[in-house]
């Protein structure tokens, strides 16, 4: 099955179904059928009783959000054939792919026993053309940012080594970044096998840049709002919401997948998830998913009073699967869905992924920014992104991880409604950042570090969300 997936034919066959008036319905049905019986259904009870019933509820219905989008987005003419074709093939593979034929890979697994991350978040540069109130990573007009040949060294080493197929770009805004006369667009021609996802103000495509987008087949880019117009123009500035909105106009008209990101704060988790915000963005504009990020103080605002509390959090866990069931749209709550990826994702776990910022310093997490080696120092002492996976505050947090409940069955682990050893096991992370070296970010995350205040708002939040989850995760996941 694998040798046929791996056929070009294959997708080409899949995207003649799905764009056939009459073929599309049968194919979606059967697509739908399939989940259904994987998942466990009302019909299939034999196989559902057998694993944990709510965990295989949200796998199910977040796949077929995914199926919905698709049928959605081909039936409106906002998706290219020839990139949907594209995605789909690449998507595939960077999920399913047997990453073992690759001999380096087959090497790091037998000395580890452990599969390398899957996937790599690069923010290439610090610069950006907008100030957003509480950006995480404080970017300014004239930052750092990575030159051409080490980013793409990088990219070309992560997929030697790593056979790494998704790479996220961050920022700074990815679309300011230039070096040598090369952006980010570059690097996608160049990796034409891997799928890239770029975290966007939205505020600099153009047409020209839309068709080069298109031509590359391999990048969506996901425009950040904070809600609708006021919400939006509040914290990013007078006249953002509506380059936006121009910039998701010439994705829809190129047939480019793209999505919004939502930084979900005190003010706003009450609007992010209503019919009026999803209608808007989703059914008016064509958005094809939206990522929600509740706003975490680090970077430049260290405000708590933007950070959503641990009773609105756990309110929108059950919005957000409501609207994802209802609606069938592929929304992702970033902290919440912990218990569909096995929990934190971060420290270049299996199935996780590492954080490389502007000046080459390696992360754990772009929420935890407190490097542990940077690429620069790594390749003039003649080592690797191995080595860099090796480092003990990353194998701290990779082995808390496993004990807290990645890889186990849901009544051998710990509550995964609440992975995040910075958030909600802060002082996890405290007793970590004590004991082992590691270089803060920046001037924000070091005052952190001598912050009192800080840790016991973080301790008391933890304490709370416990309070509040544990008793969901008991009914909901382990009985
Ligand atoms: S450290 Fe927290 S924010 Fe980062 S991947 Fe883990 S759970 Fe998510």
């Amino acid at each position: 099955m694998n040798s046929i997936k791996n056929s070009p034919f294959f997708y080409k066959i899949i995207t003649s179904l799905l764009y056939g008036s009459i073929t599309r319905k049968y194919a979606i049905r059967y697509i739908e059928n399939k989940i259904a019986k994987n998942f466990g259904s009302s019909n299939n009870q034999k196989a559902s009783s057998k694993k944990n019933k709510r965990l295989q509820y949200e796998k199910k219905i977040m796949a077929l959000s995914i199926i919905k989008t698709l049928d959605r987005s081909i039936e409106r003419n906002n998706l290219d054939r020839n990139i949907a074709q594209e995605v789909l093939k690449l998507w595939a593979n960077a999920l399913t792919g047997d990453r073992l034929k690759n001999k380096e890979v087959k090497k790091f697994y037998i000395k580890n026993k452990s599969m390398p991350p899957f996937m790599l978040v690069i923010s290439p540069g610090h610069g950006c053309n907008l100030r957003c109130r509480g950006c995480y990573a404080s970017s300014k007009s004239n930052g750092q940012k990575l030159p051409w040949n080490v980013l793409d060294r990088l990219i070309s080493d992560a997929k030697k080594l790593w056979d790494i197929k998704l790479i996220v770009f961050s920022g700074g805004e990815p679309f300011y970044y230039n070096s040598e006369d090369k952006g980010i667009l570059d690097i996608a021609k160049k990796y034409k096998d891997c799928l890239f996802l770029a975290f966007s103000n939205g505020t600099l495509l153009n047409k020209r840049l839309s068709q080069e987008i298109a031509e590359c087949k391999n990048i969506t880019p996901a425009f950040s709002v904070e809600g609708l117009e006021e919400e939006t123009n509040r914290i990013r500035g007078e006249g953002v919401f509506e380059k936006v909105l121009g910039s998701m106009e010439l994705m829809k008209k190129a047939g480019i997948p793209f999505g919004i990101s939502v930084t979900v704060n005190s003010d706003n988790y009450n609007k992010v998830l209503k019919d009026k915000f999803l209608d808007f963005f989703f059914h008016q504009m064509g958005v094809f998913y939206a990522f929600y990020f509740q706003y975490l103080p680090i970077g430049r605002a260290l405000d708590f009073k933007y950070m959503p509390s641990s009773m609105q959090r756990v309110d929108f866990w059950s919005k957000i699967w409501r609207q994802i069931e209802n609606k069938g749209l592929f929304l992702i709550d970033f902290w919440n869905h912990g218990p569909l990826v096995g929990g934190c994702i971060s420290a270049g776990r299996e199935g996780g992924y590492l954080y490389i910022d502007w000046n080459g310093k390696v992360m754990p997490c772009v929420f935890m920014p407190y490097s542990i080696g940077n690429i620069y120092r790594m390749y003039k002492e003649g080592k690797t992104l191995n080595h860099l996976w090796e480092h003990p505050f990353l194998a701290k947090i990779r082995n808390w991880q496993k004990n807290y409940g990645f890889g186990k069955e849901a009544n051998f682990g710990n509550n995964l409604l609440r992975p995040c050893p910075y958030r909600d096991h802060h002082l996890e992370f405290l007793k970590w950042i004590k004991e082992l070296k590691t270089e803060p970010e920046d001037e924000s995350a070091s005052k952190i570090l001598s912050d009192c205040f800080y840790h016991k708002k973080m301790i008391s939040y933890g304490k709370k969300l416990a309070n509040l989850f544990d008793p969901v995760w008991e009914e909901k996941y382990l009985k």
